[in-house]
């Protein structure tokens, strides 16, 4: 907690009960949630935390910072407290997103800055597939 209450300070953000909320759940996860998820998560814990207040507590945490937002598609929004950049890989089935870790994204910028003359700040890569839980389901 103290450290969360330090990170909010240092993003000059007001510490409301809602904020912890959706930024503790979202830090205690690493199932990358959407904001329907969220607010059901902690539904019971906040029983008078709206929907609508989830989102606009998303996108404050998104906007300083402090979490990542994904889009998987089709206006679909996951969100992941870790901000590093890393590559996700989405279920086609069961709509999961997991992380990727250790895949080398520097050869990739590199060459995406080769190719397009630009400097390349950032990137987001995404895969798609067939998680093993739906491949044995099948
Ligand atoms: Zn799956
Ligand atoms: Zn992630």
């Amino acid at each position: 907690m103290d450290n969360l209450i330090s990170i909010f300070k240092d993003k000059k953000l007001k510490l409301t009960p809602q904020r912890i909320a959706v930024y503790k759940y979202l830090k205690s996860t690493v199932a990358h949630p959407s904001a329907e998820a969220i607010y059901n998560a902690i539904h019971d814990e906040y029983p008078t935390m709206s929907l609508a207040t989830v989102y606009k507590t998303l996108k404050t945490l998104v906007e300083v910072g402090l979490v990542q937002e994904l889009n998987v598609g089709e206006n679909n929004f996951r969100y992941d407290a870790n901000t590093d950049a890393h590559p996700h890989i989405q279920c086609i089935k069961c709509g999961k997103v997991d992380d990727i870790f250790d895949l080398n994204l520097e050869n990739l910028n590199k060459d995406a800055e080769q190719n397009s003359k630009y400097t390349v700040l950032s990137s987001q890569v995404y895969f798609y597939g067939v998680c093993p839980d739906c491949n044995n389901r099948d």
